[in-house]
């Protein structure tokens, strides 16, 4: 039996860690924390906040298929739930409730009934908004060379204030985790592509319901015994050495691990400082990928203010609002509404202190939704995570590293590997899935 090294456990360590054991691989995953799922996490309840707190929206679509096989393999029972047909709502800055509400029919009439219906945007703005979606129903898309962002592209197919404020702006930020200014338009081209232009239910909205952390990856543990191989925790790799045939590990107990393969799916901050001095030197590139925060303000409050599951901020810092009372089915002794608040590309706004992110966030949702204007805030709590995806740009799309490395039997996984998606858990599933492909070839 073949044995295979996977240095990583978020998703894209742990969707290649299994393939490879349901496939007969002896695997051992290697991971530097006590708990599997990497930037996927929850933390638990505490006195100051009496309920457990999701570092992230952590969102799924439909057309996440490779994130939904690894599910399917755990034998996790369907852990979202689904919004299909698509659904979005938003309060808007006079107070008004606006919705985009897709059809129930097949893709992308569903979207164009959907859209013509809608009261969010003018007939004009539908207009222009359905001849630029159709530029990426089929590959290549369909747009102009010259345009480079998101930014040029809404310029140029002449995309309207309520479009670009409901629709595009925050469907980028959180799809790119980047502003529409640098975003690239054919990144953002491919997620369109497969949300619109494949079934309905590729563009259905996936919620969890329940804490991140209680998703099922406690069973990758046994999964992976139960085929020979072991998840070893606590077992962060501080040294690493190769030549063309071996390679050998040196984690933080001081042990050693070798195999007749390798999977890095480790941050690539983490795998720059590790990798073994003038053997590539696109790896030392990686730092220049940087960093984009995602920050969330979780807030519990005196009153219900929305039935929704999650629902939008137009024109707002925070794009997006999720109901954990929906989501979770959560109560609250004493206090009746549990929401948390997303602001994704949030360099300015991670600058503000946690006090004035609670009042941005309160001023927000009370300006726009008139049943907030009375809600008092009894418990809050700000999550930042500075590091949440890479910075995905012109400049940046060169660092992006393909699965294979100069050593044959060592493979490269990640959210941030040149999959041609965002960082996003799909991104991370596709890459964890190619590099255990490609140990398979390799081996054959
Ligand atoms: C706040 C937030 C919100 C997000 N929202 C969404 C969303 O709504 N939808 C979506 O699709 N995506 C979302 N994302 C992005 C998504 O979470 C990531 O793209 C994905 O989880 C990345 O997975 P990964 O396996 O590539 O990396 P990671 O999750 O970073 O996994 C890497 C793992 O390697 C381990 N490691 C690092 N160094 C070592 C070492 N030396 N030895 C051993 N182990 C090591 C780490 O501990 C970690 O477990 C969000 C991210 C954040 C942070």
């Amino acid at each position: 039996m073949s044995k295979v090294i996977v240095v990583g456990g978020g998703f894209a360590g742990v969707a290649a860690a299994t393939a490879l054991a349901e496939k007969g691989f002896q695997v051992e995953l290697l991971e530097s924390r006590g708990t599997l799922g990497g930037r996927v996490y929850s933390t638990i309840a505490t006195d100051n906040f009496p309920a457990p707190v999701d570092n992230g929206p952590h969102l799924l679509m439909g057309c996440y298929r490779e994130t939904l096989r690894l599910f399917q393999r755990l034998e996790v029972p369907d852990p979202f739930h689904w919004i299909d047909p698509l659904r979005l709502s938003w309060f808007t800055k006079e107070g008004k409730k606006v919705t985009l509400r897709c059809a129930p029919l097949p893709a992308p009439l569903h979207l164009v009934a959907g859209l013509f219906f809608s009261n969010a945007f003018t007939f004009g703005e539908k207009i222009s908004m359905v001849k630029a979606l159709t530029a990426f129903s089929r590959k290549p898309f369909k747009i102009n060379s010259s345009l480079e962002t998101v930014a040029h592209f809404l310029d140029a197919t002449r995309q309207g204030p309520l479009a670009r404020e409901r629709f595009w702006i925050p469907l980028c930020d959180s799809v790119m985790n980047v502003p529409v200014e640098t975003a690239p338009i054919r990144g953002l081209g491919e997620v369109l592509n497969r949300i619109f232009f494949g079934t309905r239910r590729d563009s259905a909205f996936g919620i969890a319901t329940k804490p991140l952390s209680e998703m099922g990856f406690d069973q990758v543990p046994s999964f992976i015994d139960s085929k020979g191989g072991k998840v070893h925790f606590h077992e962060g790799v501080q040294a690493f050495q190769a030549d063309s045939k071996t390679f050998e590990l040196t984690t933080r107990s001081g042990k050693k691990y070798s195999g007749d393969a390798l999977i890095w799916a480790v941050p690539p901050s983490s795998l720059s400082a590790l990798w073994p001095k003038d053997t590539w030197t696109a790896i030392e590139k990686l730092p220049q990928l940087g960093k984009s925060p995602i920050l969330s303000v979780h807030i519990l409050l005196s009153q219900t203010v929305m039935e929704d599951h999650f629902f939008g901020l137009a024109g707002a810092k925070f794009e997006w609002v999720f109901n954990r009372n929906a989501n979770w089915g959560w109560k609250g002794e004493g206090q009746s509404q549990y929401l948390s608040f997303t602001a994704s590309a949030a360099d300015a706004l991670a600058k503000k202190t946690e006090k004035e992110l609670v009042a941005l966030a309160m001023s927000e949702l009370q300006e726009r939704c008139p049943a907030a204007s009375q809600a008092r805030v009894f418990h809050a709590k700000v999550t930042r995570e500075m590091a949440a995806t890479f910075i995905w740009n012109r400049e940046t799309d060169r660092f992006r590293l393909p699965c294979e490395t100069p050593f044959p039997n060592i493979f490269l996984a990640g959210d941030w590997t040149d999959t041609g998606l965002p960082a996003t858990i799909e991104g991370a599933c596709v890459s964890g899935h190619r590099a255990a492909e490609k140990i398979r070839d390799y081996f054959c």
